[in-house]
């Protein structure tokens, strides 16, 4: 791949290998196994396997090698990792570095399997986490210790969306020699400037801006070459969460498109932003894009754009919202986020039922809260839509 080449022609031809056949599209290497020439080199292949060279599909396979490899060129990370889910990256990405006594600090404000992970998983296993609220750097400072290992955090967080500031955050992880682990799914592998910014591992979910159609699982671990092989490799191949050849290739195609979809994306939600602000039915309209937003300055240094998710708070909490929910036509009631469709979500009764009340009223997350994350559908049809649903409410 030439180094000069940017990210869209990287999308489309990023990371590709040709079987002898010359096809056009990626094949899928739906094989589990590999076939060496001579007992010689499968002993060979086992000392040290080149980069062409795989062994095993839970250590590695052609397709998800290209997936790999497209996705690193795009995000600027030397090199990836690609695993089952997104939970299995984050949990991976974590779980291959830390061990009992390490501490870690996180934001609060996290995806709620995330959250399971920090505060339920990795302290059964004698991992100290301390948690902070994301946007106040003082509590950053004053949680990192010399002996902090590592700080995670959601560069843009759900379903609030809170900027964390990468740059001031790294800054303040890496002088005490920590490594900083983000999980970048809602800024989106378009608008990531993660690595120049200072974070040292960069996590997607694969399911939704990557695939961004819905149709499979799938997780990346970013970083260096040196972290990504010697450190996500062993625990991820031992312990079984690589992801399969059929959901890589899914997520090869979904790539070629991605830019082309979520510039549309974010170009939709700004205008339903805009146009939410200041209605009569809302108390707030929750996007970083919006230049009112006290964050609007970071968002654009940090990501350049607002991203493809805004949240809105319904006057009439929950029985409004659920009036808004069910007149809707076009958004469809779900979970996911950045799918071509555009969804809409309910966080205090679906994603966020677990926590308690007061976690929700301290993340914002109130009963009127609903999350639309845009689709690529026609942008007045989306308007039209949420308009009137608006109006349904009373
Ligand atoms: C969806 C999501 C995950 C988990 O990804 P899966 O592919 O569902 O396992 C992690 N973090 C964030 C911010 C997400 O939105």
């Amino acid at each position: 791949m030439s180094k000069d080449w940017n990210p869209r022609t990287r999308a489309v031809h990023g990371g590709s290998r040709r079987s002898q056949y010359g096809e056009l599209s990626e094949a899928i290497f739906l094989t589990q196994g590999f076939v060496y020439e001579s007992a010689e080199a499968a002993e060979a292949r086992f000392i040290e396997a080149g980069p062409d060279e795989f062994i095993y599909a839970r250590y590695g396979n052609p397709t998800v090698a290209m997936f790999e490899e497209r996705i690193a060129g795009i995000e600027g990370a030397e090199d990836a990792f690609a695993t089952a889910s997104g939970m299995a990256a984050v949990s991976g990405a974590l779980m291959a570095m830390l061990k009992a006594g390490d501490h870690v600090v996180s934001s609060r404000a996290l995806f709620g399997s995330c959250l399971y992970v920090l505060e339920e998983i990795l302290t059964r296993y004698g991992v100290e986490v301390t948690f902070v609220d994301g946007a106040d750097l003082d509590q950053w400072r004053a949680a990192i210790r010399p002996d902090t290992r590592a700080v995670f955090f959601e560069s843009l967080s759900n379903p609030t969306l809170e900027l964390v500031d990468i740059k001031a955050v790294s800054d303040i992880a890496h002088s005490v020699g920590a490594t900083v682990v983000i999980d970048n799914v809602f800024a989106t592998p378009v608008f990531s400037d993660a690595i120049a910014q200072g974070a040292d591992v960069v996590i997607y979910s694969a399911t939704k801006h990557i695939d961004g159609q819905g149709r499979a699982l799938g997780g990346v671990i970013l970083g260096t070459r040196e972290f990504i092989r010697k450190t996500v490799e062993p625990y991820m191949k031992h312990i079984g969460g690589s992801m399969s050849p059929f959901t890589a290739w899914v997520m090869l195609k979904g790539i070629e498109t991605m830019e082309l979809r979520v510039k549309a994306q974010v170009e939709t939600a700004f205008a339903l932003a805009d146009r939410l602000d200041g209605h009569k039915a809302l108390a707030r309209v929750l996007y970083p894009g919006l230049p009112g937003h006290r964050q609007y300055d970071l968002c654009q240094r940090q990501m350049g754009k607002g991203g493809t998710v805004i949240s809105i708070d319904l006057n009439g909490g929950q029985s409004a919202a659920f009036q808004f929910l069910n007149a809707l036509q076009i958004a469809k009631i779900s979970n996911n986020l950045g799918d071509a469709k555009t969804i809409a979500t309910h966080p205090a009764t679906t994603t966020h039922q677990r926590l308690p009340d007061d976690q929700k009223a301290a993340l914002g997350i109130t009963p009127g809260l609903v999350r639309l994350s845009i689709g690529i559908e026609d942008t007045d049809d989306l308007m039209t839509d949420i308009l009137q649903a608006l109006e349904h409410v009373n």
